[in-house]
């Protein structure tokens, strides 16, 4: 069947499905803390934050750092007068920092330019600090009610499974959003929108979908066809390259840790850090990472590695862990302008990335 056919005839079912799926959100849907009941405006600060957090998260992970949020910073007032140090704290363990001072930016964007009122279109959300398209049809609909469909992976392999697109992805993106889109019904935009979302995560999951559970059997191509598992086709991707370093975890004879603030730009910005050698494609050179350590001191091999998956590349890091006497000269390496000395016990409240928690454990260890 060609590509126009199939699309014709599955537009035809596309009515019935919004309306099968709907049922199914009113008796199923996620009870989820920036939710609203039926006939309830949802709070778009609420909306606007669970769904910044969401990205590249599971909701499991979202939900303490939410209701966090929410309880120190209840309106969008509250967060954009807060420090950029606190937000990042409280944010700390989520990933992706770039996020937080975003949606810090956002907030004071939205107090300063918009008088504290999201706006309400697509096009002017889209406007706003690290708010990208599916963000903005996620606020949108949710928030609004509007007509825009927020297309995430979850509702990508639902609709390349409802239209057994067999086109590999990324390449089917702009089909799928299309056919995302010809289904959405007339109004209750933002129940559609987290009802897709709803189904894909808790249904139509990546791997043996819960088919017969499904409220959208009868629709769906590949569930027909028996290709439910198969899709979405994937191009196969390239493996990441590798990084490869050298943490030194300096721990000091009155029990706290010697840290460093990373630049202002780039990967973890402005966090907190475990001074390192440069993350290069070759395994460093010890002697050299040695002579480059913060402080001159007896320093251990802890035996493994750490690993950390970025996005971009995986990091495999070595960690020496040496005990020195308290306050000793740093080296011109250590960069001692942006070193701290951290109490052990006050790790947690630091601004440290889980790469770094992992090197301070892993230091720390054995
Ligand atoms: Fe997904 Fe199966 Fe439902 Fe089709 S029938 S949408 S494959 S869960």
């Amino acid at each position: 069947m060609s590509t126009v056919a199939r699309t014709q005839r599955l537009s035809r079912a596309g009515r019935g499905t919004a309306g099968a799926l709907l049922e199914w959100y009113d008796n199923e849907r996620r009870d989820l803390p920036w939710r609203y009941g039926p006939g309830v405006a949802a709070d778009p600060y609420r909306v606007w934050l669970s769904e910044i957090m969401l990205q590249q998260t599971t909701v499991k992970a979202v939900i303490p750092y939410f209701e966090k949020f929410v309880a120190l910073w209840p309106t969008v007032e509250g967060l954009a007068l807060a420090e950029e140090e606190a937000v990042l704290q409280a944010w700390a363990g989520l990933g992706y920092y770039s996020r937080a001072r975003n949606l810090h930016a956002c907030a004071q964007a939205v107090v300063t330019e918009h008088g504290g009122v999201f706006p309400v279109q697509e096009q002017e959300l889209r406007r706003l600090p690290g708010i990208g398209p599916y963000t903005a049809a996620a606020i949108a609909a949710i928030a609004f009610g509007q007509p825009a469909m927020p297309v995430d992976g979850n509702v990508e392999r639902v609709v390349s499974r409802l239209f057994a697109v067999t086109d590999p992805m990324p390449k089917s993106k702009p089909l799928l959003r299309d056919h995302a889109a010809g289904l959405m019904p007339g109004a209750r935009t933002g129940d559609f929108a987290q009802a897709m979302m709803d189904l894909g995560a808790t249904v139509c999951t990546p791997k043996r979908p819960s088919c017969l559970m499904c409220p959208l059997q009868n629709q769906c191509d590949a569930h027909a066809l028996g290709m439910e598992g198969q899709l979405p086709v994937r191009a196969v991707k390239p493996d990441r390259p590798v990084r490869r370093g050298i943490a030194f975890v300096t721990l000091a004879e009155d029990g706290t840790v010697l840290l460093r603030q990373r630049p202002d730009t780039g990967l973890l910005a402005r966090m907190l850090e475990v001074p390192s050698t440069e993350w290069q494609d070759d395994a460093p050179d010890l002697a050299r990472a040695l002579r480059g350590a913060p402080v001159r001191a007896s320093w251990w091999l802890v035996p493994g590695q750490v690993v950390h998956t970025f996005t971009h590349f995986r990091l495999e890091m070595q960690v020496y862990r040496a005990v020195v006497p308290v306050s000793p000269p740093l080296t011109f390496w250590a960069d001692s302008a942006r070193c701290r000395w951290v109490p052990k016990r006050e790790l947690d409240k630091q601004a440290l990335p889980s790469v770094m928690r992992k090197l301070i454990a892993h230091g720390m260890s054995s």
